[in-house]
């Protein structure tokens, strides 16, 4: 494995699981110093342990957060800076898919509930992770938008609304930052097999949720989920020197799935 990182801070939201866990176990092996931020302290807890088991020495702070409150995001930030002196990298991640729904019977609540983890959690960490990064001249930024963000799916007001939005953030601010050392991309993923996807094909049907996913998939050019590792990939690209003309950019990670709705 190519060390790219090594030295480097990485803060991942969302590093409990699914697409921030491998995340932060493909930087870890290519020597970075984590930060990993989440709501569960339990996940937190084994995401450290799975880590540790492939990389014995990997430098790891964890902060317990939620990315909607803003003194929690100035929280995990601080902590960064003190472990670290520094933030050369951040996977803006963290993010729920919010109960499925029409349009009509979403509701305003959940309307709120998701946009305010999906798109305000992912304005707050940028504002004060750019901070940082424009004091130091420098630094990598990915935020996780979606298929869902650049096309329509259905049944996902909120979720929707809010990928969409973290398209728009991420191409504003790229503009804003390139002058100053800064790149701001976001991937696109499609279908990952992690616990999310597995609870959305519960929501589809409750009673054969595998069933449900094989019937989605097949309308993927590969029929197949993709791997969480194949999205860490893409990601320590991007967060890497390997990237250093790549800014605005928003890169579907997906089997060629928003080619083909
Ligand atoms: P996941 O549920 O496996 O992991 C998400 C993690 O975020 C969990 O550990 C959860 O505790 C944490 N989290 C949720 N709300 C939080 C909050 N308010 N503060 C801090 N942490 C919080 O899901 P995943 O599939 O790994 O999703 C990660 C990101 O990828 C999300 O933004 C999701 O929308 C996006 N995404 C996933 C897929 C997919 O197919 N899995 C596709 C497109 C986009």
């Amino acid at each position: 494995m190519s060390q790219r990182f090594t030295g480097r801070s990485i803060v991942i939201t969302g590093g409990a699981s699914g697409l921030g866990r491998a995340t932060a176990t493909r930087l870890a092996a290519e020597g970075a110093r984590l930060t990993l931020v989440d709501l569960s302290e339990e996940g937190l807890a084994a995401a450290v342990a799975e880590i540790r088991g492939a990389t014995a020495d990997a430098e790891i702070t964890t902060v317990t957060a939620d990315v909607s409150q803003e003194t929690d995001v100035q929280r995990y930030v601080d902590a960064a800076v003190s472990a670290y002196g520094r933030i050369d990298g951040f996977f803006n991640n963290a993010g729920i898919e919010g109960r499925q729904n029409l349009t009509e019977n979403f509701t305003e609540a959940e309307f709120a509930r998701v946009i305010s983890i999906n798109l305000n959690g992912v304005f707050l960490g940028m504002e004060k992770v750019l901070r940082v990064m424009h004091e130091q001249g420098s630094g990598a930024i990915v935020n996780t938008a979606s298929v869902g963000g650049i096309r329509g799916v259905g049944n996902q007001s909120g979720y929707a609304a809010a990928k969409h939005g973290v398209v728009g953030l991420t191409r504003n601010s790229a503009v804003e930052y390139g002058a100053m050392g800064i790149r701001i991309n976001a991937i696109a993923p499609g279908a990952i097999w992690t616990p999310m996807v597995e609870n959305s094909m519960k929501q589809i049907d409750a009673d054969n949720p595998r069933g449900a996913a094989e019937q989605f998939i097949q309308a993927n050019p590969t029929k197949r989920y993709g791997e969480p590792h194949e999205i860490a990939a893409v990601v320590a690209f991007l967060l890497s020197e390997d990237a250093s003309y790549v800014n605005a950019a928003i890169i579907p990670i997906d089997g060629g799935q928003s080619a083909k709705y």
